[in-house]
């Protein structure tokens, strides 16, 4: 069979869809990964030696539909009630059921700034959900007094990475709250993904806010990414909103091995603080580094950076990098095309970028 006439099979829908694309995971030896966000360290031996423990122990059972145990290790962690806390597998997985959860507004447009993670805009497609998309400033930054006039003409809600991705930039609470005060009928989803290298969480707002989501990962800050395990914060109205999408969708999203591993990562605080303090360190060391080369670097709170050289075209040289075994994430779209994002890697990693850069600059 011809595999050109398969798509007559589709459902309509589906053969519409413009699917979110990662970035490339190929199989180079020496390879330096520094496209897609990952953290360069490998995870606390505690949740290695969790995830071993729960191998030899239930494989063969479903795991719990309620996920409890690792939602109350959550809310431990986070002053909050298991009842206010969501799991899902990856944080894509949560953010793909609080779309279908609070978003499909009949009449109604999602907002968020243009210049964010592309995988709000596949969603919206996925979910029939009608999106606009508010330009960010000249600076790259999310544009909130724009963002709070639309809001106050009605909307299906608003959804903000903060900080934000792939620009790295933050917002303050206080921005956050102006938010929730502007849209307060209805949802607004923060994606906290990078929060921990420096961003301001807006977690504490939760018991003020019944229309705030705070969506987080365990996969950037924890050196989580293989395990796949995301939840959502908020009130318990919402969670059980989410709740009901995932249980029209999957019971058991989180294995058992992803819940033992995710549990012994949030007890394990020394770790968390250590990990994140060494990416931030060389964040910084990074960015000094690009600067002296002559890049232009938006002032980063994530675990990576978006820099730009006045003189050397992206692409070409995302190109050059790559075929020197160093990848990094370049976007080929209005506004960002001449910039790179570079995830922070280890010192030596970071090291062999610049050493690169050097060479070919
Ligand atoms: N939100 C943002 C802003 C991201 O960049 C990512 C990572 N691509 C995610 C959510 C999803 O992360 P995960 O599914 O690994 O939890």
């Amino acid at each position: 069979m011809q595999a050109d006439t398969s798509t007559k099979f589709w459902s309509p829908p589906v053969a519409a869809l413009r699917p979110y694309v990662p970035g490339e995971q190929p199989r180079i030896p020496g390879l330096i990964k520094l496209n897609t966000n990952e953290n360069p360290y490998p995870p606390s031996a505690r949740v290695i030696a969790a995830i071993q423990q729960a191998a030899s122990d239930g494989l063969e059972r479903y795991p719990d539909p309620e996920s409890l145990a690792l939602r109350q290790a959550v809310a431990t962690r986070h002053a909050l009630q298991p009842a206010q806390v969501f799991a899902g597998n990856g944080s894509d997985e949560v953010l793909a059921h609080a779309f279908c959860a609070f978003f499909r507004q009949p009449g109604q447009a999602l907002l968020f700034p243009d210049i964010t993670y592309s995988f709000y805009r596949v969603y919206t497609q996925l979910y029939d959900i009608e999106a606009e998309q508010l330009p960010v400033t000249e600076a790259l930054e999310v544009d909130v007094d724009a963002l709070i006039a639309r809001a106050a003409q009605g909307c299906a809600g608003i959804v903000l990475a903060n900080p934000n991705a792939p620009t790295g930039i933050g917002l303050p609470l206080s921005t956050i709250e102006r938010l929730l005060a502007a849209c307060p009928d209805r949802v607004v989803l923060v994606d906290e993904a990078y929060v921990d290298f420096g961003g301001t969480s807006a977690l504490p707002l939760i018991q003020r806010y019944p229309n705030l989501l705070v969506v987080q990962t365990l996969s950037k800050s924890r050196s989580l990414a293989g395990l796949r395990v995301g939840f959502a914060c908020g009130q318990a109205h919402l969670i059980e909103g989410l709740t009901r999408v995932k249980d029209s969708f999957n019971s058991y999203p989180i294995d058992r091995l992803a819940s033992a591993g995710a549990i012994a990562s949030l007890e394990d605080e020394a770790w968390f603080a250590q990990a994140c303090r060494d990416v931030v360190e060389a964040r910084e060391t990074l960015n000094e580094q690009l600067r002296a080369l002559g890049f232009e670097v938006l002032p980063s709170q994530a675990n990576f950076v978006f820099a730009r050289h006045p003189q050397h075209d992206a692409a070409q040289l995302a190109a050059a990098l790559r075929e020197r075994a160093l990848l990094v994430r370049h976007f080929n779209q209005p506004r960002i095309a001449q910039y790179l994002r570079i995830s922070i890697g280890t010192r030596a990693q970071c090291d062999a970028l610049v050493a690169a850069l050097t060479a070919l600059l």
